[in-house]
């Protein structure tokens, strides 16, 4: 079996898991290049901006819930199906890699960041999910480094993937704007020349990088990027669904193999 790629995908809203459009077309054709490239994954490491909390958490369980972690939405989105198992075997192997730096925690479930981009990448709902928190308190470089302990699992089989965005910012939405505002534009594209040129040090050090504040006014959705920039170890990085929109919202989303 090949190493698997590391994917990072903006999510956006909800919503998004039952449009068809450029976006959503973007996110299944990642899905099948990674199956017609390196075969079906045995089972997805996924990094979501929902699962935020103050120590780094692991699921562990055969069957976990789907969560509608999302309120005030149309009753269609709620009756959305994406019924996938755990892999205990992964969260095994996590735990090994990890020692002491993680914790198994049952509480949560697979949310709305994981399967609103799943069920367009993976349709078929049969490769295995296991959620890795997003550390909100962590330094970025101590998730860099766990996200690179982490990568030796591409040899086994997994697909590490994270979901997120580089910009997100929910005050300042314009709802009537179809595309990203100039700061949104400005700071999407320093971390894609920061990314496609190996230049993990900026992204890394988001913090100093004008308008981060605007860019990201909290950490949880750039966060799952940098673990997989750890988990990417090197690799080269190609952009999809390169698209800003409602002002101040980023779609981009990073292939690294
Ligand atoms: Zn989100």
């Amino acid at each position: 079996m090949s190493r698997m790629p590391v994917v990072f995908s903006g999510h956006g809203d909800p919503m998004i898991a039952l449009r068809e459009d450029d976006v959503t077309r973007g996110m299944r054709a990642v899905g099948d290049r990674i199956i017609s490239e390196h075969g079906k994954p045995k089972a997805i490491l996924a990094i979501s901006a929902h699962w935020f909390t103050k120590e780094q958490l692991v699921q562990s369980t055969n069957a976990p819930q789907q969560i509608y972690d999302m309120f005030g939405f149309p009753e269609e989105l709620y009756r959305v199906k994406y019924p996938v198992k755990g892999d205990l075997a992964l969260s095994y192997r996590v735990v090994k890699l990890l020692g002491e730096r993680v914790k198994v925690d049952n509480g949560w479930g697979i949310d709305h960041g994981t399967w609103t981009v799943l069920i367009h990448m993976f349709p078929d709902a049969d490769i295995p999910v296991v959620q890795l928190s997003t550390h909100i308190t962590a330094p970025a470089r101590q998730l860099y480094e766990l996200g690179r302990q982490l990568s030796v699992l591409r040899d086994e089989g997994y697909l590490i993937f994270g979901s997120g965005n580089v910009v997100h910012n929910l005050r300042e939405i314009e709802w009537d704007n179809p595309n990203g505002s100039d700061k949104t534009l400005a700071f999407n594209r320093k971390i894609r020349e920061a990314i496609t040129s190996g230049d993990i040090e900026t992204a890394i050090n988001y913090g100093l990088l004008d308008d981060a504040k605007y860019a990201i006014p909290t950490p949880e959705h750039y966060l799952p990027l940098i673990y997989c920039l750890g988990a990417a170890d090197g690799a080269r990085a190609e952009v999809f669904n390169d698209v800003c929109n409602l002002g101040s919202l980023s779609m981009t989303g990073y292939f690294f193999d």
